[in-house]
């Protein structure tokens, strides 16, 4: 079966994925192929060229790429023979064990990222020579994703030294750091048991993985359709400006650039990359992407995004939505310290979606009608400002699993039932996808994201009993984890998180007793 076999249904301003018939078509046709065919593991890679480690996709396991077969032949970046061997497998009718992330969504009878990431364009249109593929092929990536080094200025807390050099520093200066400790089997390392000092090449290093980057990238340049640079913080990273550069110098109509940024570098470096940006937004891509992070408000922002400042991240973010032509996604990492301010958040995120964003539902006739639509600039005006994007500015809700003490389904049921829900409300009260306001609000596909969490929490006040092994399991650890690992952050960053978070004194106090009942049981 080809691609051509099967009657997409297309709209222009949407991805094939916004409709559901195409995923489950996508699919079939890969079924056709084999049970376990997925063309992500032929076109999508992300690389973390400071620990010499790839996956393809995000999903499975990273693994290590050998020195010795970079040194062969730098092709191997995206070729190893672990990633051969699993293209071999899908091509062969058999589903690879690293991806069993999707194997498991798939045994519960849903449709998993095979068929999602399968669906995009940068997959799919190279789905017809993928199916006479043996696997042995050296293939090059539409969709590359790559961090250069864990240089970073900040230590968010649910980060670590793979991706943070200043997690680094502070585990070298402070030392390593566990919870429930001398409590038997419950004493869990948090962060220092890697070796700080080989997790990872320096940024300043000689780094062979870097070297064969650099030879591999320009032969594979022209046929990447998304090239994504992540952490660390990139904008430390003079490879990022390298690739800026590169891009300047090489228009690349079908590209999707991005970088994904904390906002929060010096302003010498700021200055750099919007100085660079300006050079290639406007006619050296198809589009430019900058994502960023944040999942709460003012001080408890700064208190999760540890080397955050607040008010200098709204400023920058604004700088870059009223640059134009650039799109800006924040990530809000959504864990159980986002619970109480997130709904501040979210109506920060509306401001500047109705500032900013445009109404593309009435741009035909804003040119044709005299009357006003908006405030400020018209619907056009904004349009012509940002050409290469529909929705310049965008909310996406990451849910944070790990650490297990972060996740939100620790909370109380007075932190759902104060905050949680009342941002739910206030987020699908904002959220309109109708023919005549689009994109001013909140998305549905963004409001969904939030939805999930939502009901994943409430639904373990549902089927969790109190007092179960499974409640002591999933609740009362975490958060016995949670009391330690806030106090020792406390002490060692001269932090104090209930003058931060008043209003979590009931969580916090329930964490404390979750202790007790860990000590006491541990007796
Ligand atoms: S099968 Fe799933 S985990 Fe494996 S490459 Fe595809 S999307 Fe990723
Ligand atoms: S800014 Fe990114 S890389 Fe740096 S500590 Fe935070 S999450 Fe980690």
């Amino acid at each position: 079966m080809l691609k051509n076999d099967i009657d997409w249904i297309y709209d222009k301003n949407r991805e094939l994925t916004s409709d559901p018939s195409n995923v489950e078509n996508v699919n079939k046709l890969l079924n056709n192929k084999g049970c376990g065919f997925c063309l992500a593991k032929f076109t999508q890679v992300t690389m973390h060229l400071g620990t010499g480690h790839v996956h393809s996709c995000h999903h499975p396991k990273m693994h290590k790429i050998p020195l010795v077969e970079i040194q062969e032949d730098h092709r191997a970046l995206f070729n190893t023979k672990h990633l051969k061997q699993a293209r071999k497998e899908m091509l062969t009718d058999q589903k690879p064990s690293e991806c069993d992330y999707c194997w498991r969504i798939e045994a519960d009878g849903n449709l998993s990222d095979r068929s999602f990431k399968s669906s995009k364009t940068w997959a799919l249109n190279k789905h017809d020579d993928i199916v006479n593929y043996t696997g042995e092929e050296n293939l090059n990536p539409s969709y590359l994703e790559v961090s250069f080094s864990n240089a970073c200025n900040m230590s968010c807390l649910y980060c670590g030294p793979e991706f943070s050099s200043k997690w680094t520093e502070d585990l070298k200066q402070k030392g390593p750091m566990k919870v429930l400790e001398g409590l038997g089997e419950n004493e869990r390392w948090v962060q220092g048991w890697q070796d700080l000092d080989t997790l990872n090449y320096k940024n300043r290093d000689e780094n062979p993985y870097v070297e064969a980057f650099w030879k591999w990238f320009p032969e594979i340049y022209s046929g990447l359709e998304t090239y994504r640079i992540t952490g660390g913080e990139p904008l430390m990273s003079k490879e990022t400006f390298r690739s800026m550069d590169w891009i300047a110098e090489n228009p690349n109509e079908k590209l999707d650039f991005s970088i994904n940024t904390n906002l929060s570098v010096p302003d010498k470096l700021w200055q750099k990359f919007i100085e660079k940006l300006k050079k290639i937004k406007n006619n050296k891509v198809k589009g430019v992407t900058i994502f960023t992070s944040c999942e709460a408000w003012g001080e408890r922002a700064e208190y999760i995004r540890r080397g955050l400042d607040f008010e200098l991240f709204k400023t920058r973010y604004e700088e870059l939505a009223s640059l134009g032509n650039v799109k800006v996604v924040v990530m809000a990492a959504y864990n159980v310290l986002s619970i109480s301010s997130f709904q501040q958040f979210l109506e920060w995120q509306l401001e500047m979606k109705k500032k900013y964003n445009f109404n593309s539902a009435l741009l035909w006739w804003e040119d044709n009608v005299p009357f006003k639509f908006r405030e400020g600039p018209s619907n056009v005006e904004l349009k012509k400002n940002s050409p290469s994007h529909i929705l310049p500015l965008g909310i996406d809700i990451p849910y944070v699993r790990h650490p297990r003490f972060l996740d939100a389904q620790i909370s109380t049921d007075q932190l759902v039932q104060d905050f949680m829900i009342p941002a739910m409300n206030y987020m699908a009260y904002n959220t309109i996808d109708n023919k005549w306001m689009m994109h001013t609000s909140f998305e549905l596909n963004e409001m969904y994201k939030l939805k999930q969490i939502t009901d994943h929490r409430m639904s373990i006040t549902h089927s969790i009993e109190p007092g179960t092994p499974h409640h002591y399991k999933t609740i009362i650890l975490p958060r016995a984890e949670l009391y330690d690992f806030l106090n020792t952050k406390d002490i060692r960053d001269g932090t104090n998180f209930l003058e931060v978070f008043p209003e979590m004194a009931d969580f916090y106090q329930a964490c404390k007793e979750a202790k007790e009942l860990v000590i006491s049981k541990s007796k």
